[in-house]
């Protein structure tokens, strides 16, 4: 089936509280081990083959064209209805923690379900409903309002995605005007953005508050299933990144304002690697079709696999159109065991590094898990599935070629410096994240001021004075998940690092580095992010000589590959 005949039926609540009770009855009265088994297994069935899917589905069809009513409806009903589905969610779980067969469930399941889900046990209680309401609005309201920019260009009209492509432009004249029409557009919105922040900082204080939470950062690290390490460890992992990665990339950054023959970098020219233009894909989007086809095919079986099954069935929406969210995801419809990738294609390096290896990463990984049992095991945390998606975007580097020809050299040199660039952002991302929920009574400009800082300290080299909005600390307001995932961008950081370790093994001995990888991707969630790294032998990002290690690595990369 393809993905356009794919039914969309909404489930009403009652219907899906009912089947719930129903199933809980029978999980509740398991005589025998075998009943609870199996009992447990139909509960997993209709959450995620039923429920799940179908919530996913309108998530998809919205995303890929926000202006269709009925799909927009379609998300205010689950924004409005999932908070009630929770309690019933959350009785199951408690049945399953008290259960007179855990020990037997334990030998089957292993223990790491128990462990995830006495986490995400503390993350709901029937009084937060409401409030979870309200944050499920706050961030569609968000992202509509993203996505709704029709912004004009030279006598055109883009959206945000699509204007992005000319911040890589070498007129530089273009990159400011291009910026001006940019910013000048976030500028008229931001009032309404802050607004939007403002309330969804308060609201989440307050459910923190109700779960009995310190503050909304405890909550955030429940939400993404930290389970083997904690905020403290965080904080060194970022102070590593200042002491070993910053001083790279300010001398990265030197070097790049020579070549583009800046006196300072502005934020419309950061992206703009090369004086005479950054690697482009070549070809057109169905080119680029073909050789990924091909790419897929000669890394793996399984990879083949994968992608054939998701190009023959329509799972690939990358063509970016007006009204269709900004950015890239992957997702996972259990019903078809059938991966999903939306991306939005702008005829830059990222359509290849950022989307089609990326994404695939994902889509590869959630299809190779699928048969993994429970299914909770199947839907990793962050922290493990980014590495899934960023080592991949590493791993499909020997087919860079047929996407970029001769720009080839270049491609590599931007992938991996802009890959040491954002590990400082998203680490900056991070700490802005703790301070805003520490303190919930901030107001938008003491965020925005806080944002500036934090800058200076992570990204040093970028000159913001005289550009409107960055220049007033309101970048952040950019990162869609600030506002929808809370907590979620360190995962990109820590899984940036152990990405990097996948690419110099891959670099040394790429079957070997594969099939570690392959070990790795097919444990799916069976294990904790550290148990996970020592059980393939990878390095962990905790340990700060691991990371210099890395860095070093990655420098002499750079500095031995230094293109004019
Ligand atoms: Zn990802």
């Amino acid at each position: 089936m393809k993905f356009n005949d794919i039914p969309y039926v909404r489930p009403t609540v009652e219907e899906v509280n009912a089947t719930r009770s129903k199933q809980l009855e029978k999980f509740k009265n398991a005589m025998t081990f075998d009943e609870c088994i199996h009992a447990y297994q139909e509960i997993e069935n209709y959450s995620y083959n039923v429920v799940y899917t179908m919530w996913n589905l309108a998530y998809i069809r919205h995303t890929i064209d926000t202006t269709n009513k009925f799909y927009a409806a379609e998300i205010d009903f689950w924004d409005e209805s999932s908070p009630e589905m929770e309690p019933l969610v959350a009785e199951i779980t408690e049945v399953l923690m008290h259960s007179t067969f855990r020990a037997g469930l334990e030998k089957e399941f292993g223990s790491l379900v128990f462990l995830n889900e006495t986490i995400r046990l503390k993350t709901f209680c029937d009084e937060i409903a409401p409030d979870l309401k309200v944050e499920n609005r706050l961030t569609s309201e968000y992202m509509n309002l993203i996505a709704s920019a029709q912004i004009e260009f030279n006598g055109k009209t883009y959206n945000l995605e699509e204007l992005e492509a000319y911040y890589r432009d070498p007129n530089r004249e273009i990159r400011l005007a291009v910026n001006n029409a940019y910013r000048g557009w976030m500028c008229e919105k931001t009032l309404e953005i802050e607004s939007i922040f403002d309330q969804l900082a308060k609201v989440r204080a307050n459910i923190a508050k109700k779960l009995g939470h310190k503050n909304f950062v405890e909550t955030g690290y429940y939400r993404n299933v930290r389970n083997s390490y904690d905020q403290k460890m965080v904080k060194q992992f970022r102070n590593g990144i200042v002491e070993h990665i910053v001083p790279i990339v300010t001398q990265l950054k030197e070097e790049q304002k020579n070549r583009i023959g800046v006196a300072t970098i502005k934020p419309y020219d950061d992206e703009l690697m090369f004086i005479d233009g950054n690697a482009k894909p070549t070809g057109t989007p169905e080119d680029i079709f073909s050789h990924a086809r091909k790419m897929y095919q000669e890394m793996s079986s399984s990879t083949a696999e994968v992608w054939n099954f998701m190009q023959d069935h329509d799972l690939l929406d990358v063509i970016t159109r007006p009204g269709k969210r900004t950015g890239g995801y992957q997702t996972y419809l259990s019903a078809y065991d059938a991966p999903f990738i939306f991306a939005n294609f702008n005829g830059t390096s990222e359509d290849i590094g950022g989307m089609l290896t990326h994404e695939f990463g994902h889509a590869w990984a959630s299809y190779l898990a699928k048969d993994i049992f429970p299914k909770s095991l199947q839907y990793v945390p962050g922290d493990i599935a980014e590495i899934h998606a960023i080592a991949m975007e590493f791993f499909t580097w020997p087919w860079m070629e047929g996407f970029f020809g001769e720009d080839c050299e270049k491609y590599y040199y931007i992938h991996l410096a802009n890959h040491l660039a954002w590990l400082l952002y998203e680490v900056a991302l991070d700490e802005f994240q703790h301070h805003v929920y520490e303190k919930p009574e901030m107001t938008s400009s003491q965020r925005n001021q806080l944002w500036l800082e934090l800058e200076g300290k992570y990204r040093p080299w970028l000159d913001n004075s005289d550009v409107p909005f960055d220049g007033e600390g309101r970048r952040w307001q950019l990162q869609s998940q600030t506002f929808t995932l809370p907590f979620y961008y360190i995962n990109y950081a820590l899984a940036g690092v152990v990405s990097l370790s996948f690419w110099a093994k891959s670099r040394q001995n790429f079957t070997a580095a594969w099939e570690k990888y392959d070990r790795f991707t097919r444990l799916a969630g069976t294990k904790t992010f550290v148990e996970l790294l020592e059980e393939v032998g990878m390095p962990s990002p905790f340990v700060a000589d691991n990371l210099k290690l890395i860095a070093d690595e990655a420098w002499k990369f750079l500095d031995e590959n230094k293109i004019k």
